[in-house]
């Protein structure tokens, strides 16, 4: 690529910027019902890219009102599993199609480098690949009680699916939770996070062109507190899918315990990644590098401590922070970049204090912590180490949500479990032995919802997804997210005559 290229492309990618992204209800791109917009700003610089319908209330109700006509009216719930199969693997082929545009556009708005948008704007049409396929193989369960009895499972959509979404890898994210719901035959009202609204404004673009019947999915931007609030309160919404920090999935719990709401909950995370000495050391650092610095570091498994075996502590640390200062940080659209801007100054700010933070709390800081001097405006952090972490320090126990690293040494195996326990989230865990009975020990040990032994985060979409503790509640990925937008009917089929205990026979009163 040449030195203006990446110049190009983001030009390209300004170009395509709509001067107001509005909703998408019913069908339709229409603005807040308030007309009240928000600014949505650009990572690498702080100006500003677009304006944003503000949603509320109103326009929730709008939505819903929509979605449940979609319930009533519309044939979607009820087309035949290989009729919603086509619709999504069109939506699948539209993503691919349009595929570069929309990673320039997820770069543009959230500062991720290009190259990781590419693979997470491929992987959003493999998950509606994904679930359409699962609808057509998935069976419903029968259960035969010998002669007596055939009871079967019906599997229905819940009804109006409330997502709401975070600003990391959104596009991805959206997906992730779309594909499943619109294959279950739900529909739809979506709040992506406020932060990187265009690659959301985008998918309702493709939907429509993928001729998603209206009203089967509706977007409503906005802010969290108020659209994203007002959608968990409706009523009529009886699921809500959330992806999102743990306090904000607490607040949503206590407001959806009002209406008695199904939740899926994925939140933060503070995942350890456990080098114990007998590992493949170079493969265990390759592994811890792009663990916490790919997606600039937020990333909800992001492995944010390493925990090494003392034997070779000094000297991951010492590799560590060599090849943490050689990690390309700069413009997201530069296809050699490798960690970008961080989405907003205020998260920049927040990031900041972590470091600051973890200098006063007394941890050794061995490579970045501040501004790349190269880069005096924009979101952007050095890649930063920090070594000799205690578990007392905040940086050890708090999820930074950016490319901070922080390494402490552990004396054996107990101590490395009680170490990688030691927090309040348990989403990840990544564990790095050439011993197998170790590994698949220590695995067991983890209070993490997902482990990983001998490598990164490489997902298989069939597989449970989500956390334990404070990282969430219920899984998605495979059949278990169709079991969350599906509910199970059993209807209980007697096929003899099966014994009744016979009540009101006792004689009438007063009979002789
Ligand atoms: P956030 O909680 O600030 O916002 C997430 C979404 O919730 C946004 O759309 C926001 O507008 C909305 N929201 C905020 N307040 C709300 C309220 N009171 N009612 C309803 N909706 C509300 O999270 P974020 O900063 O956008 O995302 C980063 C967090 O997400 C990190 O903690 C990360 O670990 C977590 N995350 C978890 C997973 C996972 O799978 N477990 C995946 C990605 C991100």
């Amino acid at each position: 690529m040449s030195a203006g290229a990446p110049a190009a492309a983001r030009a390209a990618a300004l170009a395509r910027v709509p001067a107001r992204v509005d909703h998408y209800i019913d069908g339709a791109f229409v603005p807040a019902a308030s007309g009240r917009t928000f600014a949505n700003l650009d990572p690498t610089t702080g100006g500003e890219l677009c304006r944003v319908a503000r949603g509320d209330a109103d326009d929730i109700a709008r939505a819903v009102a929509a979605a449940r006509r979609v319930l009533g009216e519309s044939p979607w719930p009820g087309l035949l599993p290989r009729q919603r199969w086509r619709v999504l693997h069109r939506v699948a082929d539209a993503i691919e199609a349009r595929g570069a545009e929309i990673a320039e556009l997820e770069t543009l708005d959230t500062g991720l480098p290009i190259t990781q948008a590419r693979g997470q704007a491929a992987r959003a049409a493999e998950n509606f690949r994904f679930f359409a396929d699962l609808i057509v193989g998935v069976g419903e369960e029968a259960f035969r009680v010998g002669e007596a009895f055939q009871n079967y499972v019906v599997r229905r959509p819940v009804g109006v699916a409330g997502l709401i979404t975070p600003w990391n890898t959104p596009f991805m994210l959206e997906s992730w939770k779309l594909a499943p719901a619109l294959a279950s035959g739900c529909p739809i009202v979506l709040k992506p996070a406020e932060w990187s609204p265009l690659t959301a404004d985008l998918l309702a673009h493709v939907l429509d062109e993928a001729e998603v019947p209206a009203g089967v999915v509706n977007v409503v931007h906005g802010i969290g507190e108020e659209a994203g609030a007002a959608l968990v309160a409706h009523p009529d919404v009886p699921l809500i899918s959330f992806t999102g920090e743990t306090t904000t999935g607490q607040t949503i719990m206590r407001e959806a315990a009002t209406h008695l709401k199904g939740l899926s909950m994925e939140l933060g995370g503070k995942s350890p990644v456990v080098l114990f000495a007998d590992a493949d050391v170079d493969a265990a650092i390759d592994g811890a590098l792009f663990s916490i610095f790919s997606l600039n570091g937020e990333r909800c498994t992001a492995g944010s401590r390493l925990l090494v075996e003392r034997s070779i502590y000094r000297e991951v640390v010492d590799r560590l922070t060599r090849r943490a200062a050689r990690v390309r940080v700069g413009d997201p659209f530069d296809p050699a970049t490798e960690v970008g801007a961080l989405i907003h100054a205020e998260h920049h700010a927040r990031v900041v204090g972590y470091v600051e933070a973890g200098v006063a709390e007394g941890a050794t800081l061995r490579a970045g912590g501040g501004r790349p001097p190269a880069l005096p405006d924009g979101a952007y952090l050095a890649p930063t180490v920090f070594a000799d972490v205690a578990p007392s320090m905040r940086i050890f126990q708090e999820e930074i949500f950016g490319p901070v690293l922080c390494v402490t040494p552990f004396a054996d195996e107990r101590d490395a479990i009680a170490l990688a326990n030691d927090v309040r989230y348990g989403l990840a865990a990544y564990i790095w032995t050439n011993d197998l009975r170790r590994g698949h020990r220590v695995a067991r040990s983890m209070e993490a919802g997902m482990v990983w032994l001998n490598s990164q985060n490489v997902r298989d979409l069939r597989t449970p997804c989500g956390g334990v503790k404070a990282s969430g509640l219920g899984r998605e990925g495979g059949v278990h997210s169709l079991d969350f937008y599906c509910e199970r009917q059993i209807v209980h089929v007697a096929l003899g005559d099966p014994h009744t205990p016979r009540f009101g026979l006792a004689p009438e009163e007063g009979a002789s």
